[in-house]
């Protein structure tokens, strides 16, 4: 039951048997760091956590005082949503679960796009998340709240777990057995193992679009604050409350082995990635909120993709296929026992 066809249909596995070693394909690696992080990258990933989060901080008195123009603003609301839309549709919906296809230029602009997101390289993004699928809320999950147990101080703990701890953990998925469809790709492979350079482009544009404009220094300041700090910190934090809080509240319309919930209030900061519920009941499929009014621009976004001719063979879910997915009733305990049998 916990196979990862589930998670994505179509792309090459490797066997879960010994057949596949790193030495027999011998490809190079998709990230410096290999398998283990090392302490240096231990310690880059703490500050890459921590001086945008105490940029969040300072952000609120600064914004009541002096420091923010509409320029900002804008830089921040721009950078934000085209680098969140390139994890949710690039490095989500389309490496991790191949929900549709995508031609070559698109495939490319969807990796760089991700990779400005400053949420580590694209192929130890998808392999973990692939984990994250197979072993759901289950032992072998990178990232589950439920981890220390049921009770409510072990829920604090799992959820701290969940939302940054597991990306400080040295054991690292191995790639070549959770992603060799990307590893494969020499783009792809190059993409990854240059993320270092894409999170300076990530982190500089703004600063540069801002100086530009206001032909100051000053203003290249407050937009690097706003448009790379900030709102590099903002979406770190909704990013991995899908990890966190939508496994472990809200709704549970329809059938999935873990705890994943519906968390409405996420939507339009999350690019609709919040209706965690239905993905983990239906992973390849493109959209996630299916419901009417239920908002998620990342499934609007590849209708367009889909109509410009970039995006093809989408798995857009029927009404049968959706509701074949339905919890009918006394769903918790049994989801509870399901959780049990996968373990
Ligand atoms: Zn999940
Ligand atoms: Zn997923």
């Amino acid at each position: 039951m916990t196979t990862s066809s589930d998670v994505i249909e179509d792309a090459p596995q490797a066997d879960d048997s010994k057949g596949t070693t790193a030495t027999d394909t011998a490809q190079p690696s998709a990230t410096l760091g290999g398998e283990q992080k090392r302490s240096i990258e231990q310690i880059a990933l703490l500050l890459f956590i921590i001086v945008p989060f105490l940029a969040l901080i300072a952000a609120v008195p600064l914004a009541w005082g002096w420091g923010v123009s509409w320029l900002d603003l804008g830089l921040m609301v721009f950078f934000y949503y085209l680098s969140c839309h390139g994890i949710t549709i690039g490095f989500h919906r389309y490496f991790t679960h191949g929900s549709f296809k995508a031609k070559r230029p698109l495939r490319i602009a969807l990796a760089v796009a991700g990779s400005m997101a400053v949420e580590g390289p694209l192929v130890r993004w998808v392999a973990d998340h692939r984990k994250h699928h197979k072993f759901s809320d289950a032992e072998g999950d990178p990232h589950s709240p439920w981890r220390f147990g049921e009770t409510l101080p072990a829920l604090m703990k799992g959820l701290w777990w969940a939302h940054i701890g597991w990306l400080f953990d040295e054991e690292q998925t191995p790639q070549e057995k959770y992603a060799p469809d990307l590893i494969k790709d020499g783009a792809i492979r190059a993409i990854s193992r240059q993320f270092i350079y894409w999170t300076m482009l990530s982190l500089a544009l703004p600063a540069m679009i801002g100086g530009l404009v206001t032909m100051s220094w000053w203003g290249a300041f407050t937009a690097f604050f706003w448009g790379s700090l900030v709102r590099v910190a903002l979406l770190h934090h909704v990013t991995w409350s899908i990890n966190s809080i939508c496994h472990a509240v809200g709704k549970r319309p329809f059938k999935s082995r873990d705890r994943s919930g519906n968390v409405w209030w996420l939507a339009v900061l999350s690019c609709g990635e919040s209706w965690h519920n239905l993905h983990h009941a239906d992973p390849t499929s493109a959209r996630h909120g299916v419901e009417r009014g239920q908002l998620d621009s990342s499934a609007r976004l590849i209708r367009w993709f889909e109509q410009l001719g970039w995006a093809y063979d989408v798995r857009w879910p029927s009404r049968s296929r959706i509701d074949s997915r339905r919890n009918t009733g006394q769903d918790g305990s049994r989801r509870k026992k399901e959780t049990a049998e996968a373990a």
